[in-house]
């Protein structure tokens, strides 16, 4: 049953050369709603002349019910992903603004021009890259099962005939009805709404992302993860499929923060070495 997603991310990224770096003014502009205006870095500060939906700002779409990687902290927004966007829009110059929706209305969003980028943990497969485009990975994803404590489910082939509680079209969905069959699967619009359910009992076990499933056993009594996991995965950004001057742009800064170290000091934090 386990599946292993291995895709090679390089081979997403765009074949075409543009120069959508070229300097413009010095003008920085720190991105608003996030944690990350510590550690400035004034430096590598770049501004790029790209056109984004909104003049002077990088606008995000996610869905921040997936902590660590976007989830609120009073009314902000904050995360892995938050933090790593503030400091790709600062390298761009550009003001960031997340915008907060289901994780499903994340790539009609952006291929509707209504944001730049999607960024939500989201995992590059082949039915997304027919839709959009992806910026190189810059983290790990592993698909895992959540249970009760008491529950008879010990592996991943116990969850056969058992009601299994998805996150609506992430790959934990597409997996588990996959597998397991569409009527074995209840699919909820929130990640935490899936260990609601769980909880109440009204579905058996949950699949979904490894970080966040973490973070809801931790605070919810009563709940475990199975040891194995259940599928291997690659998170990057996504934009419009053709946004190419926009995704280098991105993808440029993004690698520049992978080379030194900014996406792994902000993963440590949000995901402390075990
Ligand atoms: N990594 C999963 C996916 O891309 C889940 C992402 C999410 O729920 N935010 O489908």
């Amino acid at each position: 049953m386990k599946k292993i997603f291995a895709l090679l991310c390089a081979a997403c990224m765009l074949t075409a050369s543009l120069s959508a770096c070229s300097q413009a003014s010095s003008e920085s502009s720190t991105a608003s709603n996030t944690a990350s205006d510590t550690n400035k870095d004034d430096s590598t500060q770049e501004t790029a002349s790209v056109t984004t939906v909104t003049e002077g700002k990088l606008t995000m779409a996610t869905n921040a019910t997936f902590p660590p990687y976007e989830y609120y902290d009073g009314n902000d927004i904050v995360g892995i992903d938050a933090e790593i966007a503030a400091k790709i829009a600062e390298k761009l110059g550009l003001e960031l603004e997340i915008q907060d929706m289901e994780f499903n209305s994340i790539i009609t969003s952006v291929n509707q021009g209504k944001a730049d980028m999607g960024m939500a943990g989201m995992t590059v497969s082949e039915d997304r890259l027919k839709n959009v485009d992806f910026s190189d990975s810059y983290a790990k994803g592993v698909q895992v099962v959540i249970v009760k404590e008491d529950s008879d489910i010990k592996s991943i082939d116990d969850l056969t005939g058992k009601k299994i509680g998805v996150q609506l079209n992430t790959t934990g969905d597409i997996y588990a009805t996959d597998d397991f069959g569409k009527d074995n699967v209840q699919q909820f619009n929130k990640a935490t709404d899936t260990v609601l359910a769980l909880t109440q009992g009204k579905v058996d076990a949950v699949i979904i992302d490894k970080a966040p499933a973490e973070v809801f056993v931790q605070q919810n009594e009563g709940l475990k993860l199975l040891d194995s996991s259940y599928a291997d995965e690659d998170y990057a950004i996504c934009f419009k499929k053709g946004n190419t001057e926009l995704q280098k742009a991105v993808n440029d800064a993004l690698n520049e923060l992978i080379e030194d170290g900014t996406v792994q000091a902000i993963i440590d934090k949000y995901i402390p070495a075990e």
